[in-house]
């Protein structure tokens, strides 16, 4: 097991008024859960529902306000060049072009977590030329972010996310600023290198097809919590939560097409005020009278599948 996170809870400090009321926002509450080494453990939710709050956690960018996060076996420090994670854990995000500095040529860019751990110039260039022609970019080293195309841009983020060949590699909606011709080029390019390079990844995304297309086993994140745990065909075949259930009924295409209860109409409530009892009761077409006063339990439907809801 590379990463673990026992009852990890981040809370927010937020002024609610003109007043200066404050109020804590619990953008992830109580979450548990674990990645083995190699695997690829999709996330999937809508905006707004805590995944890269909890992507940032497991990634060491943000400490928990309560709970533990654990890589390999050891509470994270807080990232940095000097802690002993440094180079094992890397980051890949939805925006390429944020993520490179556009004053660096490509394979500047792409050499700068090796230059953080001091390897030196001639080191740097040659790891940098072999990971670039590795992700399809082989002999365009030299050119800087403006020269490349978004699809492209991202494949060099994916090239500096690996130089360092890290154990895990968080990777926060790394298709859903691209074209959709692009998209199914960019995660085949990340299935073949995790083959290649063997780290483990945590995939974030909002789109239950792109999370089911990468992932093995699926966590569901629900307003800061997660609510099904599932490997993937389990979920895809027989979804438990009426929230999975309408998420996978949100996919377009053939098989995955599935009959289930639309949700009641709506927006999804604030974090600042989660509702009562189960969180996802106000737009549960399942709900019941328990389900708005008690938060369900998290249950075992079979080894590999649980859930948080009262009926299922
Ligand atoms: Fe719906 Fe109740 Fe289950 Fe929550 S606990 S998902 S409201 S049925």
């Amino acid at each position: 097991m590379i990463l673990a996170l026992e009852n990890v809870t981040r809370l927010f400090g937020l002024r609610r008024s003109f007043f200066g009321e404050r109020r804590d926002l619990a953008a992830v509450s109580d979450v548990s859960f674990f990645l083995k080494k190699g695997e690829c453990l999709g996330l999937v939710g809508e905006s707004g529902c805590g995944k890269t709050t909890l992507g940032r956690l497991a990634g060491g960018l943000l400490p928990p306000s309560s709970g533990r996060v654990l890589f390999d076996g050891r509470p994270l420090p807080e990232a940095g060049a000097g802690s002993w994670a440094a180079g094992r854990i890397q980051m890949i995000f939805q925006d390429p072009s944020s993520a490179l500095n556009p004053r660096l040529c490509a394979r500047t860019s792409v050499a700068e977590p090796l230059a953080a751990q001091g390897a030196s110039h001639n080191k740097q260039r040659e790891k940098a030329e072999i990971i670039l022609a590795a992700v399809g970019l082989g002999g365009l080293g030299g050119r800087y972010p403006h020269e490349f195309s978004g699809g492209q841009r991202q494949r060099i983020a994916v090239a500096r996310a690996l130089i360092t060949h890290p154990d895990m590699v968080v990777c926060d909606e790394p298709v859903s600023s691209l074209d959709a011709s692009v998209q199914s080029q960019t995660l085949n390019l990340l299935r073949d290198v995790q083959e290649r390079f063997g780290p483990a990844y945590l995939f974030i995304s909002h789109d239950m097809a792109v999370v089911g297309f990468m992932c093995e086993r699926i966590l569901v994140m629900y307003l800061g919590r997660i609510v099904e745990e599932a490997a993937r065909d389990a979920l895809f075949d027989n979804p438990a939560h009426p929230y999975s259930q309408a998420l996978l009924a949100s996919v377009p295409s053939g098989q995955l097409e599935k009959k289930f209860p639309p949700l009641v109409a709506g927006e999804p409530p604030s974090p600042l005020d989660p509702p009562n009892g189960c969180h996802f009761h106000p737009r549960c077409p399942l709900a019941r009278e328990v389900c708005r006063h008690k938060m369900p339990d998290w249950k075992e439907l079979s080894p590999r599948h649980h859930v948080r809801c009262h009926i299922s």
